[in-house]
């Protein structure tokens, strides 16, 4: 027998904020109860067929049974510059402004080896997706939290961050349109970014899983499209939500050619890229008719308006997202994150995600996902108003 000790960057993890609502559901479950789980950001829909039949026929050529490039295929990753200067009309150098990721997740967690020496900072949002600092903690640095505040929209206040912290801060991770709050950013925001990151040195990094996400006309913007973007930063994209691919591994990061150079150096230490016949897929989806992603879109509206418009009827206090299928919900009055939750799930059976888990900023907020169908949203909003609030 030996005895198993785990490295201090297991042991020092943040504690598991989903933990006790994770518990509580399984205890709703044995008690029989039907759930409704709105609490993954997960597509319930399935990717378009096109993009499947695209795999089966790559799955069968032997070509693509061997190690790929860590870096991607070169037709992929070609597949990707015509798709942004399309989509934004941004240009970009596929040898060196475009590396493929196994899922934007995995870039997300992996930039921070290529930058974070023991010590150093790294800025996030709070609330914000939890990969942004833990790479930057298993890499030995430490993140420095700009809340997401109502009064500002949920944008970081950059005034706000500490001289001190900002000359030492290496990297600033940003997501827009956001999860989990669904604000969005346009340039007026990315400019400040920028100037931002031109006065103190650091290397931004925009997380834009969620650009094509989008509903009554909007079209998010790239964080690339803003003047100077490409000086100072790499944007991380996915094909997870845009053709319901999460289950795939497929994303990339394009951006500052030493950025992505120093990302793709960390990458060729570790993986072996993506399966080929993955990314000839990926090329069928980005390259291919894009009306299945009007289609998704469609569907996400329509649920959308059943639960923001039953919710907003019900007294709660929530915006219209504009972007992504994430609802970021006020909780009445008298209850924390937590015993909201606890509420739903326990007296109406919904599952909605405790918005402090994300980030001590998301106290006083849950998140409801649309990842649910139609009629599931409709009797969601029922048992709300049954139980009351
Ligand atoms: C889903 C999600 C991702 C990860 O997507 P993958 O490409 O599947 O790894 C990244 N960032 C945010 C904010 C997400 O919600």
């Amino acid at each position: 027998m030996i005895k198993i000790e785990k490295a201090e960057r297991l042991v020092t993890l943040p504690p598991y904020l989903f933990k006790e609502i994770d518990r509580q559901k399984e205890e709703v479950k044995k008690r029989g109860v039907d759930i409704i789980d709105l609490g993954v950001g997960d597509p319930d829909l399935p990717t378009p067929p096109h993009i499947i039949e695209s795999l089966n026929q790559a799955a069968s050529n032997p070509a693509n049974h061997r190690y790929p490039s860590y870096s991607g295929m070169d037709d992929f990753n070609e597949a990707v510059a015509r798709w942004y200067k399309k989509r934004f009309n941004v240009s970009l150098n596929s040898k060196t402004e475009v590396v493929t990721l196994i899922g934007s997740k995995e870039g997300i967690a992996h930039i921070p080896l290529a930058f974070i020496n023991q010590g150093d900072i790294s800025l996030a949002t709070s609330p914000g997706y939890p990969v942004y600092n833990i790479g930057v903690k298993f890499a030995g640095g430490t993140t420095y939290y700009m809340d997401l505040l109502k009064k500002n929209n949920f944008l970081p206040d950059l005034e706000a961050i500490p001289k001190d912290i900002a000359s030492k801060a290496k990297l600033m991770f940003i997501n827009y349109p956001n999860n989990p709050t669904s604000a969005t950013a346009n340039s007026d925001f990315f400019k400040k970014v920028i100037a931002f990151a031109e006065k103190y040195n650091i290397i931004v990094c925009h997380d834009a899983a969620y650009t094509e996400l989008c509903f009554d006309g909007y079209k998010p913007e790239s964080f690339l499209e803003t003047e100077g973007a490409k000086d100072v930063g790499i944007e991380f994209h996915s094909l997870s939500k845009t053709y319901n691919m999460t289950g795939w591994r497929l994303g990339f990061a394009v951006g500052k050619a030493e950025v992505i150079s120093a990302l793709g150096q960390v990458k060729s230490n570790i993986d072996s890229g993506a399966f080929q016949a993955v990314q000839v897929a990926g090329i069928t989806a980005l390259d291919g008719d894009q009306s299945c992603v009007y289609k998704i879109n469609k569907e996400y509206q329509e649920r959308r308006d059943i639960l923001i418009d039953g919710l907003l009827k019900l007294g709660l206090t929530v915006e219209k997202p504009k972007a992504t299928f994430y609802c970021w919900i006020e909780v009445p009055k008298g209850y924390t994150s937590a015993s909201f939750a606890t509420h739903l799930l326990s007296k109406a059976g919904i599952v909605a995600t405790p918005g402090n888990g994300f980030g001590a900023a998301g106290e006083g907020y849950v998140r409801m996902t649309l990842t649910v169908c139609k009629e599931r949203l409709k009797e969601a909003v029922e048992r709300i108003r049954s139980v009351g609030i």
